[in-house]
């Protein structure tokens, strides 16, 4: 599909279901740990930390994942121009649900409304307690790991916390997956910015779509598994394209 196509469908095109992954926050300075270049492909110690099975079995791999959360870069991290841009369409009531992969917080940093957003991997933002489920606000876990306790218990059951995110190995969240599906397939449009599409949940989210006979458009650097079923592929800067998009959509573009 040709630009001048999306020009002309995109005001029309209603309700809109966003999906976004690492490549949205790679302008934000925050690495994408899985793509070619990713943490987890270059060190395989880091990919130990976010298996469950190990976090569990060896306090070592606790240790260092507290102060791998401790110096996350997005804890400095603002959020970009196509941060911003889905506030906008947010804003102008054209946002069915923004669906994300990224555990980074940014989206509500730009704007987001908690309500709209669905973090399908949750949020490094919290900790979560393993044996009990309480969660806590995660810098005041990082205080506590700053001031010399390496592996911070529960404050109430004394089991072992972990950011409140999906590791490998771990369930997703049975109600937030469900709320992910049915935005896929009650919206109009669906489009998937910076993700390469061959993670579940969020690649079955694109079928679901497709299937229901939403348009889907994917915006990605690279060619992704999904390609193919798209009414329109975009292999272009996500913090130019996505806010070039948004206006078009919302009939603001000059
Ligand atoms: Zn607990």
């Amino acid at each position: 599909m040709s630009a001048t196509t999306l020009a002309r469908w995109l005001p029309e095109a209603g309700q809109i279901t966003v999906l976004t992954g690492a490549g949205i926050s790679t302008d934000s300075g925050i690495p994408d740990f899985r793509g070619p270049q990713g943490v987890w492909t270059k060190d395989p110690a880091a990919a130990a930390m976010s298996t469950i099975g190990s976090y569990l079995a060896d306090p070592e791999v606790r240790r260092r994942a507290w102060r791998s959360r401790r110096d996350h870069p997005a804890w400095d991290a603002e959020p970009n121009a196509a941060h911003a841009a889905l506030v906008d369409l947010e804003r102008a009531g054209r946002l069915r649900a923004l669906i994300t992969q990224n555990i980074d917080g940014l989206h509500q940093r730009a704007g987001s409304s908690p309500e709209t957003v669905i973090e399908i991997h949750g949020t490094m933002r919290e900790a979560e307690c393993l044996a009990c489920g309480l969660r806590t606000p995660m810098p005041e876990v990082l205080a506590r790991v700053e001031a010399g306790e390496e592996d911070p218990p529960c404050p109430e059951c004394g089991g072992i916390q972990k950011s409140a995110t999906i590791s490998f190995g771990q369930a997703l969240k049975e109600d937030v997956l469900e709320a992910a599906v049915v935005a896929a397939r009650s919206c109009d449009l669906f489009v998937a910015v910076g993700t390469s599409l061959t993670v579940q949940p969020a690649a079955g989210l694109c079928l679901e779509a497709v299937e229901t006979g939403v348009r889907l458009v994917i915006l990605n650097a690279e060619p992704t598994p999904y390609d193919g079923l798209a009414d329109a592929v975009l292999r272009k800067p996500i913090g130019e394209t996505l806010p070039r998009l948004v206006e078009l959509a919302l009939g603001t573009s000059r």
